[in-house]
């Protein structure tokens, strides 16, 4: 039943992140997963650390792991594990909360703490029945529990699930539009909608606002006059492509300096030069 749960979806070769939707389900419930086609490192390459002091439970973990192709590492005590993690920060922790030296819980607290290991997502390993367990340590942070006793396959199951939404979080991260633009001393805060040129606050209206954004964003590339009245004005049919050429200028009047960043490409359009 495994194999087909998840599918890999390639990059797409315009280069564009689309976001799909793929069900399955698990033993308990059906989930559905946010698989962003970013160009991720594949799942199966991922580190997984386990910490657990059960001789028998970390050998079948670390068998069924390694058989998905994850590599796999396996420590019995709790304060050797924190040191390690610390170290070299895996990419999911498998944890089990009672351990000698210190405990999944305190290990947990730990790694929240620190910046450098706050993202590594845990799947908590919990006694059966121990509902407080459970609790605490979602509530530490934890990314999921499995209760003892436990199926191999529902672990890697849940491993893969975890790793599949800390991946898709990472991406929808790194795909959204940056918050400061900056070009040469231009300098552009979108959300606050305002412009500094060489550290000095210049107005701009709303047009010229997304006109700058615009080259800003696309800076090194040629944009063709029609390219900007569609994407700047909105296919507005009666706006003449001389609107353009005007608000160019009064761009450039408000980058002072930096003006000559804006490029004339005769025939063309105009490009914002890095
Ligand atoms: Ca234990």
């Amino acid at each position: 039943m495994h194999k087909t749960l998840f599918k890999v979806y390639e990059p797409p070769a315009d280069g564009v992140s689309r976001a799909i939707s793929t069900p399955f389900s698990t033993p308990f419930s059906t989930l559905f997963v946010e698989i962003c086609v970013l160009a991720l490192p594949p799942m199966a390459q991922a580190r997984i650390y386990i910490v657990e002091d059960e001789e028998d439970i970390a050998e079948v973990l670390s068998y069924n792991l390694e058989k998905e192709g994850f590599q796999v590492e396996v420590e019995r005590r709790g304060d050797a594990a924190l040191e390690a993690i610390r170290r070299d920060p895996p990419d999911l922790l498998v944890l089990d909360l009672m351990l000698p030296g210190i405990d999944g819980k305190e290990i947990t607290r730990s790694l929240k703490r620190e910046p450098a290991t706050a993202g590594i997502p845990i799947v908590m390993l919990t006694a059966r029945g121990e509902e407080l367990d459970r609790i605490v340590g979602l509530e530490l942070g934890a990314d999921d529990y499995i209760p003892k006793p436990f199926s191999p396959r529902e672990v890697v199951l849940r491993v893969q699930a975890v790793l599949r939404r800390t991946q898709a979080a990472t991406a929808s991260e790194s795909a959204a539009p940056r918050e400061v633009l900056e070009v040469g001393r231009i300098k552009l805060d979108v959300p606050a909608h305002r412009l500094y040129v060489r550290g000095t606050e210049t107005p701009l209206t709303a047009t010229e606002f997304r006109l700058l954004k615009l080259l800003m964003e696309r800076c090194g590339r040629v944009q063709s006059r029609g390219q900007l009245l569609s994407d700047v004005w909105g296919y507005a049919e009666d706006v003449d492509s001389r609107t353009v050429d005007t608000h160019i200028r009064r761009l450039r009047r408000k980058l002072g300096g930096e003006a000559e960043r804006i490029e004339t490409i005769i025939g063309v359009g105009y490009r914002l030069r890095a």
